[in-house]
């Protein structure tokens, strides 16, 4: 007799600081395993451009670099789980990024298969620089790609500069990653599907790298299991 079959899922947490290429990599991630990327900062930033009840609480915060709360975001992200298409996993980019969030979440997907935690990481005056030269698409959302001029290159959208990538700003998200998110490398460390990446590379090798650390981290989590 043979056994039904497994529907492999893969569910990953992308931790790192603004601008270590969480986003870039989610991206890839996504589509290379036909997963939703579920990015709060993307959904945040949409509910500001529609002007939701959501966008008008969430901008403020947002434009000065704090955190929007974690009720809120907690919310948004448990109805997205629900979802179809996330019924065989999904990447989570910029959630969680506070202890409160991460109880939440594994109480989320306690009935799914262990959580994959990749920690991108990247040196503080890297960050600064990245983020100081960084454009997104106004009308899709996307990261712009190093050799875009004007338009994004996948929606020809006007690019512009996000009102929380500015010097100030990008000092006060550094420091509320060190004090409130940062603390999750120690939340999640112990496990065995955490990994650590070294994201001071070319996005073709961070992609790799990131590939070798999920089927290492898949393989000890499903032994685990
Ligand atoms: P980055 O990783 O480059 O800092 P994001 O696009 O992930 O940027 O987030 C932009 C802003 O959206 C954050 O500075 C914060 O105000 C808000 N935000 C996004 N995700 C969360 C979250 N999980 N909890 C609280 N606030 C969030």
């Amino acid at each position: 007799m043979t056994s039904p079959a497994v529907q492999p899922t893969l569910n990953v947490v992308m931790l790192g600081p603004p601008g270590a290429g969480k986003g870039t990599q989610a991206e890839r991630l996504a589509s290379r395993h036909r997963l939703p990327k579920i990015s709060t900062g993307d959904i945040l930033r949409k509910a500001v451009q529609t002007g939701s009840e959501l966008g008008g609480a969430a901008r403020q915060l947002i434009d000065a670099g704090k955190l929007v709360g974690d009720d809120a975001v907690i919310g948004i992200v448990k109805g997205r789980l629900e979802c179809e298409d996330a019924r065989c996993g999904f990447i989570l980019d910029g959630f969680p990024r506070t202890v409160v969030q991460a109880t939440a979440l594994d109480e989320m997907v306690a009935m799914r298969g262990p959580l994959v935690v990749l920690d991108i990481v990247v040196p503080e005056d890297v960050l600064v620089h990245r983020l100081a030269g960084r454009r997104i698409c106004s009308r899709c959302g996307a990261n712009a790609s190093v050799d875009a001029k004007d338009a994004c290159t996948r929606c020809g959208g006007e690019l512009v500069t996000r009102t929380d990538d500015g010097a100030e700003i990008v000092r006060e998200r550094l420091k509320i990653y060190q004090r409130q998110t940062k603390p999750l490398v120690d939340y999640y460390a112990q496990r065995l599907t955490f990994r650590s990446i070294d994201g001071n590379q070319s996005p073709d090798i961070v992609t790799a790298s990131i590939d070798a650390a999920i089927t290492a981290a898949a393989t000890a989590g499903r032994g685990r299991a």
